[in-house]
């Protein structure tokens, strides 16, 4: 199998997690770069998450133009070329509207890490709020101007907010780009709760910068690879269910 034909299964199969781990519903999308060509990215068209499939899979610039492609794309596809084309880094984005991340987003308290399995979010989350340049829109990253400022407010981070909408996260790889989209809404159910209890002790930068790299460099079957295959299969997929 070719490394693009490798990452479109990937991509789909990351999809199936997302939608099975309720990350994303009928909205949401991730992407990848283009394993050849650094300036083009792969993205499903405007479909639900849980029904991609490998045909659905198109190729774009980082400007959002389809490479030799009419079928409809995502309206937020900015997101994914801007973030690419800012840092050389990203290998794969990650957006969606999971429902946990909603109210740090609209209320002025921070996620910040409190879990070992969050480490990955980073020292700061920060919020993009399309109102702040561009006034009243209708909150959707939809061109290229509103892409870059949101990847300005997220500079090298991880992960960050958007107001009212929902959130977006970078990874090196497919596989840690979802791990950082789940363990994005873990960490902000469970800060939601702790926030009840009393002061939260929250993770601290040293041990950020501890966590980071063991989940990065581990060792297969161990961090990103571990959760890839887990989620995998609860999504009904694997060895004995062939990608679609
Ligand atoms: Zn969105």
């Amino acid at each position: 199998m070719s490394d693009i034909e490798s990452l479109k299964n990937d991509l789909v199969i990351a999809s199936r997690i997302l939608a099975n781990e309720e990350i994303c519903d009928a909205f949401g999308h991730i992407s990848v770069r283009h394993p050849v060509d650094p300036d083009r990215f792969l993205l499903a068209r405007a479909v639900a998450p849980e029904l991609v499939t490998s045909d659905d899979i198109i190729e774009f610039n980082l400007d959002g133009t389809a490479v030799c492609d009419d079928r409809k794309p995502f309206l937020e596809r900015f997101i994914h070329g801007t973030l690419m084309a800012a840092r050389p880094d990203v290998q794969s984005v990650v957006h969606s509207h999971s429902r946990g991340v909603i109210p740090f987003g609209i209320t002025d308290t921070p996620i910040r890490p409190l879990l070992h399995s969050c480490g990955v979010l980073g020292h700061d989350v920060p919020v993009w709020d399309a109102g702040d340049v561009f006034g009243d829109t209708n909150l959707l990253i939809s061109s290229n101007d509103m892409g870059a400022d949101f990847a300005a407010r997220l500079g090298n981070g991880r992960a960050a907010l958007m107001r009212g909408h929902g959130s977006t996260v970078v990874g090196r790889s497919i596989q840690e780009a979802v791990y950082t989209a789940v363990y994005l809404d873990v960490n902000a159910q469970l800060q939601a709760e702790a926030m009840q209890l009393g002061k939260v002790k929250y993770l601290t930068d040293g041990e950020i910068d501890l966590i980071q790299p063991r989940l990065g460099d581990a060792k297969p079957g161990e961090g990103y690879d571990r959760t890839w295959q887990y989620w995998v299969r609860r999504a009904g997929l694997g060895p004995d269910a062939p990608v679609p």
